[in-house]
């Protein structure tokens, strides 16, 4: 009897491709045979929000249109490192070591003027307006008892850091964190889901600031790999690929077809729009294919891992699985405009050699915050490239239904903004301007729950889920949990 298993992967985005790069190393490790793993792809590119713009005359010359570091503060960036290696990437990455001004040097906009955030010991100590001296807030925490939260009980961002360090870190500290990380309001997002690491600490250790003496290890397994072991001895803060970040998703497919020719189907062009499991083994995958003319196609596997957005799973489920729906649909998304610009010349004084800006919701601005590209991994000709992301969670109310935006007005509010804050008179001589819809899923008061519920819906079926929607949105956060949910069902196999 063949005991060999097929298997389709809905979406091509980093959680996509991820989910197949371990499926492929982990089985044959374990010794658990894969017959075929179809990858479908909406799209004819691979790499989802990964996304790369270049130059079609110079591929160092680019706008990243979506992700731009990869951060290594957490176990998932170090797995994200290990798989740079491992598919072998190692030679083309760009690092920022967690020392260097364009990785500290960050600003938040109060009252039309850009704050430097605290970077050094000594900034902890002077008295500068809007704020109280740093220290103070710190010693408030290390005061505070631990918030009492029931065991079922969520909190939201706003309020944790509200009672722990005061109005001033709640409104021009946390507030633009959540805005520049989600796009999202940290009134509306849940402590737990946000930043479960810094709510365990506090619940243990009885503050924040106590909890982040206390070591972690970050490395564990991985201590010993050898992109691992270079990354800690060259302190990587953040980082990127030579090219930009979409070479991580090209050399992912590239990987998987030359390692595992006769057992990867990369499928673009491909819109899975019916998923259903009617008998207890085999399911039914029904995509429509301009190969076959957008006629619809029916392709039959063991087991499908969905890596698509939550709302879109719930879109090709069929109605008797009604709260499944349901909760996949409760999980909202923010819409965000992308404005990338470029200076032929240097317009970034000394003071704002850094890695960029955010805006609280107290500035009333359209835009979300602004990052300095040519200062965090310079690339083409020299002068000045920045990126500007507007609307998120206040998308709809700013600009509308995101398919009518004018593109022109999204252009006009960000010169405007830069104006105003870098003071850059001057047009920018190229631009480009992106909408994406839903590209960010939000983690709002309840997410636990939802994911819970999700997970008792999913345990019968022959469906595995990863992707943004559920547990980390970051890059290496998809990677990582990639690897959890492929060992998960692996070590279900007999
Ligand atoms: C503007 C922006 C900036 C960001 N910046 C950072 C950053 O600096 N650092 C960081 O770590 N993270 C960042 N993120 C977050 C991170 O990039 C994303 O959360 C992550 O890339 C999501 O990957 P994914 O594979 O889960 O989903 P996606 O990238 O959404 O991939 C899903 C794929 O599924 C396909 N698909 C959808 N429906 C179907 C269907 N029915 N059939 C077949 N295919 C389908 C889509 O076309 C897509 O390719 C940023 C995100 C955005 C949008």
């Amino acid at each position: 009897m063949d005991r060999s298993k097929s298997i389709a992967i809905i979406g091509g985005g980093i959680s996509g491709l991820s989910t197949a790069f371990y499926l492929l190393k982990n089985a044959v490790k374990h010794g658990k045979p894969i017959r075929k793993v179809f990858i479908l792809e909406t799209q004819s590119r691979f790499g989802g929000w990964l996304q790369t713009s270049s130059n079609p005359n110079d591929e160092n010359d680019f706008f990243e249109l979506g992700p731009r570091t990869i951060s290594t503060n957490s176990y998932g960036g170090v797995n994200a490192i290990a798989l740079v290696h491992d598919i072998g990437l190692a030679e083309r990455v760009r690092y920022i070591s967690k020392g260097a001004a364009n990785f500290n040097k960050r600003f938040v906009a109060i009252d039309g003027k850009l704050f430097q955030l605290p970077s050094k010991f000594y900034d902890l100590f002077p008295y500068r307006q809007p704020f109280k001296p740093f220290i103070s807030y710190l010693v408030k925490d290390f005061l505070m008892p631990p918030m009492k939260i029931e065991t079922n009980e969520d909190v939201s961002v706003d309020r944790f850091f509200r009672y722990r360090f005061g109005n001033d870190v709640a409104d021009y500290l946390v507030n633009p964190l959540c805005i520049g990380i989600t796009g999202g309001d940290s009134k509306a997002l849940s402590m737990k889901s946000m930043f479960p690491n810094v709510l365990r600490k506090e619940q243990t250790h009885g503050s924040v600031v106590k909890g982040m003496f206390t070591k972690e290890d970050i490395h564990r397994d991985l201590i010993d790999h050898p992109l691992v072991r270079k990354s800690i001895d060259q302190k990587w803060a953040v980082f990127s690929l030579e090219h930009g970040i979409e070479t991580l998703t090209k050399q992912l497919c590239s990987y998987l077809e030359k390692n595992y020719p006769n057992i990867i189907e990369l499928l673009p062009n491909s819109e899975l729009v019916e998923l259903s499991f009617d008998t207890d083994k085999t399911i039914d995958l029904t995509y429509l294919s301009n190969a076959n003319d957008e006629k619809s196609t029916h392709l039959q596997v063991d087991h499908v891992f969905s890596s698509i957005p939550a709302f879109k799973l719930a879109n090709v489920l069929k109605e008797k699985y009604d709260l499944l729906r349901t909760s996949l649909l409760s999980i909202d998304t923010v819409h965000m405009g992308v404005v990338s610009l470029e200076y032929d010349q240097n317009l970034l004084s000394d003071k704002f050699n850094g890695f960029g800006f955010l805006v609280p919701s107290s500035e009333k601005s359209s835009i979300l915050g602004v990052t300095f590209d040519s200062c965090i991994f310079p690339n083409g000709k020299p002068g000045t490239k920045l990126t500007v992301m507007l609307g998120g969670y206040r998308f709809l109310e700013l600009f509308g239904q995101p398919d009518s935006v004018s593109k022109s007005e999204l252009l006009k509010e960000s010169i405007k903004a830069i104006r105003n804050y870098l003071h850059i008179q001057r047009p920018p001589t190229q631009n480009m301007v992106t909408i994406h819809q839903n590209c960010i899923p939000q983690y709002t008061l309840g997410h636990e729950q939802r994911i819970a519920t999700i997970e008792t819906e999913i345990a019968h079926l022959p469906l595995s889920i990863v992707g943004s929607s559920y547990h980390g949105f970051s890059v290496p956060e998809c990677i990582l949990n990639a690897r959890i949910q492929v060992n998960k069902w692996l070590n279900k196999l007999d």
